[in-house]
């Protein structure tokens, strides 16, 4: 079965390390809305420049960019190829057109993960959180150290911290998750394709639940 899944959940609850380990595992390809727009900003155009200004604030790009970007790499993805949407959709809007826009490519999603863990740990994950700049890797300086301090294992890269996982854009990220995504769990409830996922353990203990859910999937 051809797995097709959307990630929900707070910043630095593991969406990212957990998204790009099934991927590899299962040959997936990962879908961040988070990188796609980073990937744009870091352009230097007009518009990336907006984008850099509402993502060093923990504020959410506007919902039509956001889409414009997840449908062309859905459309070069075509039929075949499952996907995991990374931190998308984000609103209740997103989500209703991810619905339409799967419709008008036949598609249809397996099931929603919510990836959880406190808001503590979130704080821990997020203050520790490195990534390369070149690949997009994630590390943790405690809990997923690379083999060579601020060097990427994968590809030599330099590590970087992101901007916007500095302590008080962290707590306006949590602000607008609980606001805004936090109410897609019961959109995806009603519709039978929640999946809970407990990620307050280890890397390994987390991606053990996470890839029990694949497994009854496939
Ligand atoms: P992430 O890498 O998923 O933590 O995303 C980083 C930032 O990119 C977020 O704080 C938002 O500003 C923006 N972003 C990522 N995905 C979305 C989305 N689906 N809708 C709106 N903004 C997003």
């Amino acid at each position: 079965m051809i797995l097709r899944l959307v990630f929900l959940g707070p910043p630095g609850a593991g969406k990212g390390t957990i998204a790009q380990r099934l991927c590899t595992s299962h040959g997936l390809v990962q879908i961040s809305t988070g990188d796609l727009l980073r990937e744009e900003a870091a352009k230097g155009t007009e518009l990336g420049e907006k984008l850099k200004a509402i993502m060093a604030s923990g504020e959410y790009v506007d919902d039509t960019t956001v889409v414009e970007l997840v449908e062309g790499k859905l459309k070069e993805l075509g039929k075949e190829k499952g996907f995991i949407l990374d931190g998308f959709p984000r609103t209740s809007a997103q989500a209703q057109m991810l619905e339409d826009l799967l419709k008008k490519l036949g598609l249809k999603l397996n099931a929603a993960f919510d990836i959880e863990a406190s808001d503590e740990i979130i704080i821990e994950r997020l203050s520790g959180r490195r990534s390369c700049s070149k690949c997009g890797k994630i590390y943790h300086l405690k809990n997923i150290p690379p083999k060579e301090e601020g060097k990427c294992d994968k590809c030599g890269a330099e590590l970087v911290q992101r901007k916007d996982d500095q302590p008080d854009v962290v707590k306006s990220r949590l602000e607008t998750y609980r606001q805004k995504t936090a109410p897609l769990v019961e959109y995806y409830e009603g519709q039978g394709l929640l999946k809970i996922i407990d990620a307050s353990g280890k890397i390994e203990d987390n991606m053990e639940n996470a890839e029990k859910i694949v497994k009854e999937l496939e």
